[in-house]
């Protein structure tokens, strides 16, 4: 086994205003993800809290939308009939259909419940239960017409700040014959691990974090959820599906498994007084050495005025950021994982 948590720690030194001009020394820990090798930040301030936002005005405001019920079965596209011949899919409450602007081969959105907003400890695990079972049937019923599209993504932009347009909440579900960026790197690095050590660094990374019991969750059937030691983003909480590439082979109890804990990683991100996050569910088929990963990483919460937290060091930099500590974070999630 060779996974390597490497880190490096740099300070800054300076005279603080708050400090009556006295030396004060700022901590940034530098991270290297132990599979892609990229590096992330992890900053020791944070902004304060800026309050729970209302959202009623809002929500009131924009009510009536194309997924809400009135409108979902007229005004939304079908499916092509070689498809989904009944032109949608739904299960219980979720219902899916084509995205009227898509992004690639197959664009999908599932609408995820009647309500029109919902905050994020009002997203529970029934909810996503359902709609992933929609996102699933969606995955299926394509790559059974079309075996080609191995590259799928499950995803959630929730709120403006997630980039999402539409208050009303959805999922999109995105296939490709080709990998996005991240898929790739996680691939080519899956392989490279599985080429060196002859054993999936899925397994063993599961195995040493359960070991070091400073970032591992919890396990809820067959999908272990942990914190990364070098995240990509704020409050990032993982996991992985053992025994999967693609959600197209997930059993019932697995993805209640997946919608349990999305759910409570949203409450956790609602007591914290955050409202807005991403999520993706990176499903790809054929890749012997790749586990089926899920991410969800929280963003600056709406407010007027709000911060977009991509900075030029981000988005120019490719140098990512985290404002919680990997393990803090661990054990202020395990209680909402019991
Ligand atoms: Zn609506």
């Amino acid at each position: 086994m060779e996974i390597k948590f490497e880190r490096y720690h740099l300070q800054s030194d300076l005279r603080s205003p708050l400090e009556g001009f006295e030396k004060i020394s700022v901590p940034t820990e530098v991270r290297v993800d132990p599979l892609t090798k990229r590096r992330s930040r992890i900053i020791t301030w944070g902004l304060p809290s800026p309050g729970k936002f209302d959202f009623s005005n809002m929500a009131e405001k924009s009510k009536g939308c194309l997924f809400c019920l009135e409108n979902i079965f007229q005004k939304t596209p079908q499916f092509m009939k070689e498809i989904v011949p009944e032109g949608r899919v739904c299960i219980g409450r979720a219902v899916g259909f084509p995205n009227l602007n898509p992004v690639g081969s197959y664009g999908s959105v599932v609408v995820l419940c009647r309500e029109h907003f919902l905050s994020l400890n009002q997203l529970t695990p029934e909810i996503y239960e359902e709609g992933l079972s929609v996102a699933i049937e969606i995955i299926r019923r394509t790559t059974a017409f079309d075996p080609d599209t191995r590259y799928w993504q499950i995803s959630q932009n929730f709120l403006l700040p997630g980039g999402s347009t539409i208050l009303h909440p959805h999922l999109q579900v995105i296939g490709d014959p080709i990998p996005t960026n991240e898929m790739e790197w996680l691939l080519d690095a899956s392989s490279s691990y599985y080429q060196k050590n002859g054993t999936s660094y899925w397994n063993d990374l599961v195995q040493i974090e359960k070991e070091l019991g400073k970032r591992y969750i919890a396990r809820i059937g067959k999908v272990h959820w942990f914190v990364s030691f070098a995240p990509i983003g704020f409050n990032e909480v993982c996991a992985s599906a053992e025994g999967h590439g693609s959600v197209a082979t997930l059993g019932k109890e697995e993805i209640a498994s997946l919608a349990r804990g999305i759910a409570s990683t949203l409450k956790y991100y609602d007591e914290k007084g955050l409202n807005s996050f991403n999520l993706s569910i990176y499903s790809i088929s054929g890749e012997a050495h790749y586990q089926l990963l899920t991410r969800i990483i929280s963003r600056t919460p709406f407010q007027p005025y709000y911060l977009n937290d991509w900075t030029s060091f981000e988005i120019l930099h490719s140098e990512l950021t985290s404002n919680i500590i990997p393990e803090e974070l661990c054990r202020e999630i395990q209680p909402y994982f019991a």
